[in-house]
């Protein structure tokens, strides 16, 4: 699943996201008028919804109403949609969050993009993430960007397109997507989240990006991070010693936790440097971050601000670390820090 998964991508989509109206419209009405590229590549930070673009654009395509901005949720094919038993629809993505796309998953899109479409119209390959196919995978998707069969519609999307072969991304059209502004974010989260300081807190964690905050609302995120943050004065205090903390921790969501014990270290770099609380992210924690700002050079922060950060990248990557060891490490140097 995509880091943007949701439990909203495994319902029907009609229509796009209330920010990505730039992005839709144009497509829609070339794919009316007959003119729409057969490859694109959605590309933008995470969180902002490509996923979910992904999903309501393939289902208007492969809708049987031409007319309408919107798949019209009632023909055949929305059917099929809405039953995930479209037979000209094939979703490819890695078999788990941080594993390579296979050749083997790219063999079977060319197989299935020399079909002819079952249901009459178009066929649709979705493939998400796009980075995340090795180079013989892409190597082998090539030839089906190349000479696509007639009505083939490839939708690629991709968080870090700079990791994608340069040849795959030439051949396909480029629509970008970037963090909605702070009104419409709000507008969206808020008919999900009750508490508008709730809203603010997850946007600013996110960086604005909406799905993202909305899966951190969903997942309990604010109370997980909260009993974190709670724990880290018995660290330094010396109540909890870091293979307790590890132990602790360790079987959770690493990649969130890391992003969090980073990010505090960032927040508090800045408080150092430029003295200025408006630029700090977590600003509900500002007690252990003045703590921190104040304690410790900024250079031993930035040092391991960028080693947690690695860290993380590494487990995103699919590292095989040992969980408890590397969270004895990240607490004890988190300890070190104020010694
Ligand atoms: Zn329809």
């Amino acid at each position: 699943m995509s880091s943007e998964s949701t439990d909203m991508e495994n319902n029907f989509l009609s229509g796009p996201l209330p920010w990505h109206g730039a992005q839709w419209q144009p497509l829609v009405q070339r794919m009316q008028a007959g003119l729409l590229s057969h490859a694109l590549l959605l590309k933008g930070v995470p969180g902002v919804g490509k996923g979910y673009f992904a999903r309501a654009l393939a289902t208007r395509v492969l809708c049987h109403q031409n007319s309408g901005e919107y798949a019209c949720g009632h023909c055949k094919s929305c059917e099929l949609v809405k039953a995930e038993t479209h037979p000209d629809l094939l979703v490819v993505q890695p078999e788990a969050a941080g594993k390579p796309v296979k050749i083997d998953q790219i063999r079977q899109v060319n197989e299935f993009a020399r079909k002819t479409a079952q249901q009459g119209g178009r066929r649709v390959i979705l493939i998400n993430p796009a980075e995340a196919m090795n180079v013989h995978a892409a190597n082998a998707l090539l030839k089906s960007l190349e000479e696509p069969g007639g009505d083939t519609l490839f939708i690629l999307v991709s968080a870090r397109s700079g990791d994608m072969l340069p040849t795959i991304r030439s051949r396909c059209q480029t629509v970008s997507f970037t963090v909605p502004d702070k009104a419409q974010a709000k507008a969206w989260l808020s008919d999900h989240i009750a508490d508008p300081l709730v809203v603010d807190q997850l946007l600013s964690l996110s960086s604005g990006s909406p799905m993202t905050a909305r899966a951190m609302f969903d997942n309990d995120t604010l109370a997980v991070r909260g009993r974190l943050y709670n724990a880290i004065p018995e660290l330094f205090r010396g109540n909890l010693t870091p293979v307790e903390m590890a132990k602790e921790w360790h079987t959770g969501n690493l990649v969130e936790l890391l992003a969090w014990m980073g990010s505090w270290l960032d927040d508090a770099v800045k408080l150092k440097l430029a003295a200025d609380e408006s630029c700090v992210r977590n600003r509900d924690l500002m007690r252990m971050l003045d703590y921190l700002a104040k304690k410790v050079e900024a250079a031993d922060l930035l040092v391991l601000r960028d080693k947690i950060m690695l860290q993380r990248q590494q487990l995103l990557e699919g590292a095989n670390l040992n969980s408890q060891m590397l969270m004895e490490g990240v607490f004890s140097d988190y300890l070190e820090l104020v010694m």
